[in-house]
Parts: structure tokens; C-alpha cells; sequence
């Protein structure tokens, strides 16, 4: 069965550690920790196929958004997570896939950009519109997650589980 590893990156606060553990363990988790760096593992079921996802939730992108390059290296697909409250979360993106696609020497590589937060509506900051346009720009796709409300949590991950599968 596919054996992928994805690696979680984005800046700190914006709920790369809750989305990957809802993800993972399904549920919230509230105390922010931004030294952690774990891997964790799951399977899921798509299109009558069960894939192994590693899952790398990074850790201290706070300062220059800059990646490790063995986590660029190792990852078959990466989410870069932003918070839908923090519009400089989301202004780090662009350098985040930049960096990507110099390491992995493409323009075309499987990404998911994700806002998350999206329960705290009443202070978002992103425009849905504006980032899924940008998202398309970039050769990704955008997606809006609550890591809180485990709203959309999986679909990311299902998203990039198949395009990982096609390359
Ligand atoms: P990381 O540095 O990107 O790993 O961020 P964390 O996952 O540690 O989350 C940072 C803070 O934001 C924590 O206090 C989380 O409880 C909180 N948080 C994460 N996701 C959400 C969410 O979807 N909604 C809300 N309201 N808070 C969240
Ligand atoms: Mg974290």
C-alpha cells in the first residue's frame, strides 16, 4: 500500500500541532507548545486504496519562515498551514512554497494551502476568494479548516493522499 510522507509547515500559532492531532487522535488540543516537533502515522481508506500517511509537524518556522531542508527533502506532499485570524501567517505563504519548489526544482508539487481557525469568523482577516485564488496561481489547492470544531479537518489530507498517488 502507498507509504507517503507529508510534512506540515507554516508559521507558529497558527494550528499545525491541533490540525495534524485532530487529524491524527481526533481531538483539540488547547495548550500551545511551539518548540514540538513530531511524527506521527495513520491510514486512511480512499477510492478502495489504504494509504500510510507520515505525518512531520514542524516546528520553529517563527522566525524567517525558513524550512529545514531534509524536511523539504523528505516530503511527497506538504500542507502549509496559515491562520484565518493572523493576515501575516498568510503573507508568509508564498516564501514557504518558493522554498519548496526550489528544493524539489518544479513549479508543480503536491500542496494544500490551509486557513484554519475558520470558527473565529467574526475576526478573519483572508478572504476565502483571495486565497483560493491564489491557490490556483501557485498549482495547489486551498482549503478552510477549524482544527477546533474538527470542521473539514480530513479533506486536506484526503486531497493531498490523492495527488500524491498520481505523481
Ligand atoms: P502551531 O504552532 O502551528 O503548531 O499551533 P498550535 O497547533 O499549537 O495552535 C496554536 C494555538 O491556536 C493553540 O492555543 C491552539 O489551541 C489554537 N488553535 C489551533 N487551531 C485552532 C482553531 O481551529 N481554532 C481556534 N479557535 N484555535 C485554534
Ligand atoms: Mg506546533
Amino acid at each position: 500500500m502507498p507509504n507517503f510522507k507529508v510534512v506540515i509547515i507554516g508559521i507558529g500559532g497558527v494550528g499545525k500541532s491541533a490540525l495534524t492531532l485532530q487529524f491524527v487522535h481526533r481531538k483539540f488540543v488547547d495548550a500551545y507548545e511551539p518548540t514540538i516537533e513530531d511524527i506521527y502515522r495513520r491510514q486512511i481508506e480512499l477510492d478502495d486504496e489504504v494509504y500510510v500517511l507520515d505525518l512531520l509537524d514542524t516546528a520553529g518556522q517563527e522566525e524567517f519562515s525558513v524550512i529545514h531542508d531534509t524536511h523539504l527533502r523528505s516530503g511527497d506532499g506538504f500542507i502549509i498551514v496559515f491562520s484565518l485570524v493572523d493576515r501575516e501567517s498568510y503573507e508568509s505563504v508564498p516564501n514557504l512554497i518558493s522554498q519548496i519548489y526550489k528544493v524539489k526544482e518544479t513549479d508543480k508539487f503536491p500542496i494544500v494551502i490551509v486557513g484554519n481557525k475558520s470558527d473565529l469568523e467574526k475576526d478573519r482577516c483572508v478572504d476565502f476568494v483571495e486565497a483560493e485564488k491564489f491557490a490556483k496561481q501557485k498549482n495547489s489547492r486551498y482549503f478552510e479548516t477549524s482544527a477546533k470544531l474538527r470542521t473539514n479537518v480530513e479533506d486536506p489530507f484526503h486531497f493531498l493522499a490523492r495527488e500524491m498517488n498520481r505523481i
